[in-house]
């Protein structure tokens, strides 16, 4: 506050002072504000609930979540206004629907992620990859945002961050973007980060018989 008093008194040809200090750029409202950098020791999972008033879906998860990262893509499940989605995942037999799981119904039968979307009020509340021989058959994309319970391993990475565009956001915020996930310990990568696309390299690799050890 003194700090913001004593630019006022400044000549008003500074006012790129003054934007300077201007709120830093809205990624998700579960990061915005910093978050824990590591999980709960010994966290064994939680329950997800949607965000319905009355018969919500209710999901339980009965194991730590891996591999949580800010996403920019356009298909992941986001709250009002964000701009990225905050999305994990566990294996799929650690994932059951414990309450109104007629609600759920499946965004894209096509896409590898099979989201299970509320349709009271439109959260993803599990998305299982049951592609036969993709890289991430038998887990399942979950937001532990979702959750009441604390604990939840936190982002580790920003993915497919060019995306962003894709759903609206300017070009020109691109480098304004980058540079607040960084702040924020998520280093910015356009697809995923390195250790899945070299697992997912890795698989494919064995699939088609190139695969070498050394
Ligand atoms: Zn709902
Ligand atoms: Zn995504």
């Amino acid at each position: 506050m003194a700090k913001k008093a004593a630019k006022k008194t400044k000549k008003p040809t500074k006012k790129k002072a003054v934007k300077r200090s201007a709120p830093a750029i809205a990624l998700h409202p579960g990061i915005d504000k910093g978050f824990a950098k590591s999980g709960k020791k010994g966290f064994a999972g939680g329950k997800l609930t949607c965000n319905c008033a009355t018969d919500p879906v209710v999901v339980e998860i009965a194991m730590q979540s891996a591999h949580n990262h800010a996403c920019g893509c356009t298909k992941c499940w986001k709250p009002e206004g964000a701009i990225f989605s905050v999305v994990a995942v566990a294996p799929t037999n650690k994932v059951s629907v414990l309450q109104n799981g007629h609600k759920l119904k499946i965004v894209d039968e096509n896409a590898v992620i099979l989201r299970h979307a509320c349709t009271g009020c439109g959260a993803h509340m599990h998305g299982p990859v049951k592609r036969e021989g993709h890289a991430f058959q038998g887990l399942t994309f979950i937001h532990t945002e979702l959750s009441k319970d604390k604990g939840w391993s936190p982002p580790g990475f920003a993915a497919f961050v060019s995306s962003v565009i894709e759903s609206g956001v300017p070009p020109s915020k691109m480098p304004a973007i980058r540079k607040r996930l960084k702040q924020l310990g998520l280093e910015p990568y356009d697809a995923l980060n390195p250790g899945l696309m070299d697992y997912m390299a890795t698989v494919a690799a064995k699939k088609s018989g190139t695969y070498r050890e050394s």
